[in-house]
């Protein structure tokens, strides 16, 4: 469930990423009365089952079962604000009455990282963000060097053509924030986030001084692709600038 507000005094209305459907847009009547398993379904974050019933294009929930509600979450406020921004992100990307598979364990495998094995907020945000622009079919182009496909030395990665150049083919003097230098482990762990299988997404190394460069990468990258910024991330970015 990647939204909820209260409507009412006593229901709510939650938006859930379901992989089969995409966003659904759910009403859940007396909310605030439900059993406390279901309640813990309807919080922020929970992932449940949910069982809901069509009423002229409108959903109403039935019942849910709570799957798992990733409570370490809520107890450190830089792992909530980084889990509100991916939803945040989901929300103004994956449209309603889609598949949404790979989005939908993106986004399982990243909180799951944060809430349960403790990984590094910005591990989870480099892979969260390179992932979803690469599932939103906004790839770069991960071959090597856009002319000559060398991989084989320091590469230019262009953000905002979304191509590579090496030291040959880089022809530009005049310092631009977009192009960033990458070493050959950078793009290799690029090139790994993009294309691994989803079950081995976390399963790399980079040095901390890597990691830092590639989450400044990949966040500039996303909001390139995406022409827009968050509110959610301005937070996050504000929590790990103290
Ligand atoms: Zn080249």
């Amino acid at each position: 469930m990647i939204s909820v507000r209260d409507a009412g005094d006593n229901d709510r209305f939650i938006t859930v990423l379901s992989p089969e459907m995409g966003l659904i847009d759910i009403s859940v009547k007396g909310a605030k009365k439900l059993s406390s398993g279901s309640n813990s379904s309807t919080q922020l974050f929970a992932c449940a089952k949910y069982c809901f019933r069509d009423r002229s294009g409108r959903y109403y929930l039935n019942s849910c079962e709570p799957v798992k509600t990733f409570y370490g979450l809520r107890l450190d406020m830089k792992k909530l604000s980084l889990a509100s921004y991916m939803a945040e992100v989901i929300r103004c990307t994956v449209t309603s009455g889609q598949t949404a598979r790979d989005i939908y364990r993106l986004f399982m495998n990243c909180l799951f990282m944060l809430s349960e094995k403790d990984t590094d907020c910005a591990l989870v945000k480099f892979v969260f963000e390179m992932r979803l622009t690469a599932e939103l079919g906004m790839i770069p182009d991960l071959l090597g060097c856009a002319e000559c496909y060398r991989s084989d030395v320091p590469l230019r990665f262009l953000i905002k053509k979304g191509i590579f150049l090496c030291p040959e083919h880089y022809l530009s003097d005049s310092p631009n924030a977009y192009d960033r230098e990458l070493t050959q482990g950078m793009f290799e762990a690029l090139r790994y986030v993009c294309l691994s299988d989803m079950s081995k997404l976390f399963s790399f190394r980079v040095t901390d001084s890597a990691l830092w460069e590639l989450g400044r990468i990949s966040e500039l990258y996303i909001l390139t692709r995406l022409e827009r910024g968050f509110k959610t991330l301005e937070f996050y970015n504000s929590l790990t600038s103290e």
